[in-house]
């Protein structure tokens, strides 16, 4: 069953690439808004929480599937695509696809990594809410929600060799990825992983798809691998512009696959 023909998505970062450092997204809001109207479908893909990116679909009423935690698991909303696919479970009305490592093992291991390494690593089940606004920029209620971690552990090196600290990570059987503001701690798996499992179900779903990555950091990296046109946004890039191509590359595939 193909019931449409075409379908473009945009596999999307948030913190750098739709979201400024101050966390705001007035210039990019609209065209977000212009990209949903040709429904082009919205992937967030982001080291945020399930809670903090259903912030923001819940904002822009989006109701496609997304990627949390840097690949750990996305999240399908139940009944989105018509056809049968495997999932780890079913919660709040999405089918869970989980890739990564759950985070109770995650700050276990953390905790070897510290007493290894001697490094004094501050991660976000160390900080309260507060701590979190504070070190990130982040309001407190969305704060709050990214201390509700299930799969990776946002955190910094106050004091210690990063090396050593990174190569004990691996050796513990973690990998890490490295974000705009912290590093990550998570199981094996990555943006690209979850990227290229979603767009195996899209082109299932649909005849043909077009996919547009946007990142702005090393973990955005092996999705921009997997997609059709990849976006890097610098740290000095006009966003605005960025998404304003999109936008015109969404239309002209639209144009384009249509015929
Ligand atoms: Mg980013």
């Amino acid at each position: 069953m193909k019931p449409e023909g075409i379908k473009i998505i945009v596999f999307a970062d948030l913190d750098g690439s739709l979201l400024n450092d101050k966390y705001e997204y007035n210039q990019i809001e609209p065209i977000i808004h212009q990209l949903l109207s040709l429904n082009v479908s919205i992937v967030f893909a982001s080291s945020k929480t399930r809670n903090e990116i259903e912030f923001y679909r819940n904002k822009w009423q989006i109701s496609d599937p997304f990627i949390v935690e840097n690949g750990s698991a996305i999240l399908i909303p139940e009944n989105y695509f018509g056809i049968h696919y495997e999932s780890t479970r079913r919660m709040l009305g999405y089918n869970i696809i989980e890739l990564g490592t759950a985070y109770c093992i995650i700050r276990e291991k953390l905790d070897v990594v510290r007493n290894r390494t001697g490094a004094n690593i501050v991660g976000f089940g160390d900080l309260t809410a507060e701590e979190i606004a504070k070190d990130s920029g982040l309001p407190l209620y969305l704060a709050q929600l990214a201390k509700k971690r299930e799969y990776s552990e946002p955190f910094k090196i106050l004091d210690g060799i990063e090396k050593d600290v990174l190569v004990a990570i691996i050796e513990e059987g973690l990998c890490y990825t490295r974000g705009g503001r912290y590093l990550h701690a998570l199981g094996n798996c990555d943006k690209g992983q979850a990227t290229s499992i979603l767009e195996k179900l899209y082109l299932q779903q649909f005849k043909r798809i077009f996919s547009i990555g946007v990142g702005d950091s090393a973990n955005d990296l092996t999705m921009l691998k997997i997609v059709d046109k990849p976006f890097f946004v610098n740290k000095t890039a006009d966003k605005k512009a960025v998404w304003k191509e999109i936008e015109s590359i969404a239309r002209a595939q639209k144009k384009t696959l249509n015929h």
